[in-house]
């Protein structure tokens, strides 16, 4: 019978939250979801805060299995206060259809970063480092079975790694005990349309790792 075992799972069990985390960060870790919320929304423990029109906490079922990961919030997100809005969202939606999964429906869709960066310019180590326990939080609560990191970003922070996407693909990892899978982000793959097929060869091999995991 399959079990993760089986699968190849890294060796290493990946933790990105601080080895020594500070009293911010431990308080954090013991908030409910209320409390989180309210954290985030009011948050100022980086320069985010200025230039936001409002936080973006993240979507979905709280008791879902799924729990997929991207960067931070762009315009669209920045306006609207929900994760994967634009074109980017519409890519995710249309992914996650294809693999029978809805927006909401057993799947909680947040970002690294709770605040978008000045102009979509890549976050910063210290504005990753002050937002990392709401996601590590989030991740506590929900305990999801299954985690998805999308692009490099994702990927790189949740494994505190700096290895690329093509090297982390393919692979069962772990974060906060969490089996956690690399795929592409939906912004890049709408800009390199070949890499879809990648994709889709990762949303599948997701849905084995957890058709695994039930079977263990
Ligand atoms: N890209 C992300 O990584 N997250 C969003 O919410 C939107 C675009």
């Amino acid at each position: 019978m399959a079990d993760d075992r089986e699968l190849p799972v890294d060796t290493v069990a990946a933790d990105f939250s601080p080895a020594a985390p500070n009293r911010r960060a431990v308080t954090i870790a013991q908030m409910d979801w209320e409390e989180l919320t309210v954290a985030v929304r009011e948050c100022t423990a980086c320069g985010l805060c200025a230039s936001r029109t409002q936080t973006v906490f993240g979507v979905g079922d709280r008791l879902a299995v799924w729990l997929i990961i991207g960067e931070a919030p762009g315009a669209d997100e920045d306006r609207l206060g929900e994760p994967f809005v634009g074109q980017a969202g519409k890519l995710l939606d249309n992914m996650l259809a294809a693999i029978s999964l809805r927006r909401g429906e057993n799947v909680y869709i947040a970002n690294v970063l709770k605040c978008r960066p000045p102009a979509n310019r890549n976050p910063e180590p210290a504005e990753v480092a002050r937002c990392s326990p709401h996601l590590a939080r989030q991740i506590g609560l929900i305990r999801p079975r299954l985690v998805v990191a999308m692009g490099r970003f994702a990927a790189q922070t949740l494994l505190g790694s700096d290895a690329t996407i093509a090297s982390l693909r393919g692979k069962v990892h772990r974060c906060q005990g969490v089996p956690l899978i690399v795929t592409y982000h939906p912004a890049y793959l709408l800009r390199n349309l070949p890499d879809k097929s990648k994709a889709w060869a990762d949303l599948l091999f997701a849905l084995r790792t957890l058709r695994g995991l039930k079977a263990g």
